[in-house]
């Protein structure tokens, strides 16, 4: 479905729990986030029934999210239900990875091909600190497990931090050079309450670019521009097994190419990551709405999705308005 600026909504981002094992400081408060009633987390039969529905409205690919997907039990069993729908073409995950070496060949059976896997660094103590405790060799042994089996593209997120991670940009970078992953910088977002956390520590695209260009020149994967594969903007260092990915939500907004609805973990539609605006799904779902009724609701977020969201201009903006992104769906 078009909206009415032009965009092609076709991408759906499933929060199918708020729930994490871990507690970035840049996503959750150290207590964790208020975590939503076991019943008022959308069930697996009811996320199926409305990607069903928007794949009648033009979806085409579903992305897993969380909270920390793989938390929640039966995660393979709702992939292999979702590849049901013929309609849908791409059905991808990104995990942090710690509980993946466990998962990853029932979710290659099930399904899935494509797993973006969040590491902020690649020192077990700092790994530890930004993630408040979490094992790094677990997501290591996920990421070789994952290669193992057979996944392609996995794609590794970092997000940015000063004075965290920037002296670990070349590090991460000469991944690239044996391994065919894709490495990808993300900037920090002044999300949430977490934000507050991380004032201060924002680090452009730009800087991280500079630095790894003293590596070699970057290769463009699509004519001048990088090949833009979502938001990321792609290129390749001479020589290069893997790819080198920018996303850069605050320095540079792609939201007149945003191409995505999301759906929380208690069932409510957003349109855009960076506003608040929802639509209650569950509820009509719950209260015995028809297909059609349901699809009504989701041409009407489609129909309410902003032009762009304001962050570079406002970022006290976006620490009051904005949810915590686990419950959203990151
Ligand atoms: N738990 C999974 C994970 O960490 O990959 C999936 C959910 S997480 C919310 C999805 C992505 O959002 C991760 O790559 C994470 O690094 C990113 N993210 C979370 N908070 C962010 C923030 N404040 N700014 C930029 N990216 C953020
Ligand atoms: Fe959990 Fe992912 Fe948020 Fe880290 S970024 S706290 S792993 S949901």
């Amino acid at each position: 479905m078009i909206d009415q600026y032009d965009r092609e909504i076709n991408y759906l981002r499933v929060s199918v729990t708020d729930r994490c094992n871990l507690r970035c400081t840049y996503c959750m408060p150290k207590q964790g986030i208020s975590q939503i009633g076991h019943d008022d987390i959308l069930r697996y039969e009811e996320i199926l029934r409305i990607c069903r529905i928007a794949t009648g409205e033009g979806i085409t690919k579903v992305r897993l999210t969380g909270g920390e997907p793989l938390t929640r039990r039966g995660l393979a069993e709702f992939v292999a239900s979702l590849r049901t729908i013929p309609e849908l073409k791409d059905i991808s995950l990104t995990t942090n990875g710690i509980l993946l070496e466990a998962h990853a060949e029932q979710l290659f059976a099930a399904g899935i091909r494509r797993i973006n896997i969040s590491l902020d660094s690649l020192n077990a103590e700092k790994y530890a600190r930004i993630t408040r405790g979490g094992d790094i060799h677990a997501v290591l042994r996920g990421i070789r497990k994952v290669r193992e089996v057979g996944f392609a593209p996995i794609k590794i997120n970092i997000v940015a931090i000063s004075g965290f991670n920037d002296d670990e940009i070349l590090d991460f970078a000469r991944l690239t050079l044996a391994n065919p992953y894709q490495i990808r910088f993300i900037e920090l977002m002044p999300l949430g309450t977490a934000g507050a956390e991380n004032d201060g520590r924002y680090l452009p695209n730009s800087v991280i670019r500079q630095r790894i260009e003293t590596l070699g020149p970057l290769e463009a994967l699509n004519g001048g521009r990088g090949k833009t594969e979502g938001p990321a903007r792609i290129y390749r260092l001479p020589g290069g097994a893997g790819e080198i990915g920018f996303i850069s939500p605050v320095s540079r907004h792609f939201c007149h190419s945003c191409n995505r609805l999301r759906l929380t973990a208690e069932g409510h539609l957003r349109a855009c990551l960076l506003s608040d605006d929802e639509t209650d799904l569950k509820g009509p779902l719950r209260a015995g709405r028809s297909d059609g009724e349901i699809g009504a609701l989701i041409r009407e977020v489609i129909a309410r999705k902003p032009k762009r969201h304001e962050i570079a201009c406002d970022e006290d903006h976006i620490k009051k308005c904005v949810k915590e992104m686990p419950a959203i769906g990151g």
